[in-house]
């Protein structure tokens, strides 16, 4: 008699945000780049299934759940799909990100609804702890690698770090920066790489749950009396959520992040070349070395191959 063996089964994790897809027509387009691409060069062994995770209110989960069938048809390998609701996992956030919020959000208030923009920073609190790593990932990503292969960079994570993650490829955070700079003449902060500190962008993650679980610095730097000290002393007013958070602490402490090879988040957006920064503007958006993921961010169309 043979007996079904269901032997040992690897979870690769991958999260995206997906609100108000059903009411943006440009939004459904990217989602099926995405999906697309992440189906024609994806691979996995056997006995490994990639892990979908959607945060989503209802109306795109219903759009999600009709499309995705669809645009996964060419993946040859296992997949599985779960829906995360966006008003349960913003109850949870919000009290852990309250206090940051003001800092790092557009406008005044600190408003509940924004919240999720910080599921990032606080995923290892909101998710179950047989969770241990997950990446996040943008939208408007077009795949060309392997989407195994990123999750390999966790294996890169040099002792202390907790977040891999690439740099910003515009001068963004050399604006943001730009009181502490003119203050601090010399420092790298906003500098260009690579011997200077650009910040970093939130499209592509390896979020590392049970390092971040385990990190004493990095659960302080979460409390409210630590945030508003850093915003103090680098006069920092953001409106980028989880990458200014990120972005702030890396200045401070950098040794929290594994830097992610730029390739894996090649971001295409040129906004601020033409926004008074076009004389230094290629020093931060070059990125040598092969592309495994375009990030057609602020709207960016993405090249065809
Ligand atoms: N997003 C979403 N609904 C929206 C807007 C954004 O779910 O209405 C998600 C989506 O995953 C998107 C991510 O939030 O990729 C970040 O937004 P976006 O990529 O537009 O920002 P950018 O990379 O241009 O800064
Ligand atoms: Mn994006």
């Amino acid at each position: 008699r043979v007996e079904a063996r269901p032997g040992n089964v690897e979870y690769y994790h991958a999260l995206m945000m997906f609100t108000k897809v059903d009411k943006s027509k440009g939004l459904q387009e990217k989602f099926q780049v995405a999906m697309r691409s992440m189906a024609k060069h994806g691979r996995f062994l056997e006995g490994e299934v990639l892990v979908l995770h959607f945060v989503s209110d209802e109306a795109s989960r219903e759009m999600g759940e009709r499309m995705l069938p669809q645009l996964l048809l060419d993946a040859a390998f296992q997949y599985e799909v779960v829906f995360h609701d966006v008003t349960s996992l913003t109850e949870k956030l919000f009290p852990i990100v309250e206090a940051m919020q003001k800092h790092f959000s557009a406008g005044a208030g600190a408003y509940y609804s924004d919240a999720i923009f910080f599921l990032s920073v606080a995923m290892h609190r909101i998710m179950p702890a047989d969770l241990k790593r997950i990446v996040q990932l943008d939208l408007d990503l077009k795949y060309r690698s392997n989407v195994r292969d990123l999750f390999q960079e966790f294996n890169h994570f040099p002792p202390g770090a907790v977040i891999g993650i690439a740099r910003e490829m515009q001068p963004v955070y050399r604006h943001t920066f730009w009181q502490y700079r003119k203050e601090n003449p010399g420092t790298r902060v906003g500098e260009p790489p690579p011997e200077g500190q650009p910040g970093f962008n939130s499209g592509v993650m390896l979020l590392d749950l049970e390092a971040m679980r385990d990190s004493t610095l990095y659960n302080r730097l979460l409390e409210s009396g630590r945030v508003a000290g850093l915003a103090q002393q680098y006069h920092f007013q953001g409106h980028l959520g989880d990458q200014d958070f990120f972005s702030m602490i890396g200045m401070e402490h950098p040794e929290l992040f594994s830097p992610l090879p730029c390739g894996w988040n090649r971001q295409l957006c040129t906004w601020w070349r033409e926004h008074g920064y076009g004389d230094v503007f290629q020093l931060y958006y070059h990125c040598p070395g092969p592309v495994h993921i375009y990030h057609g961010n602020c709207n960016t169309p993405i090249p065809h191959d």
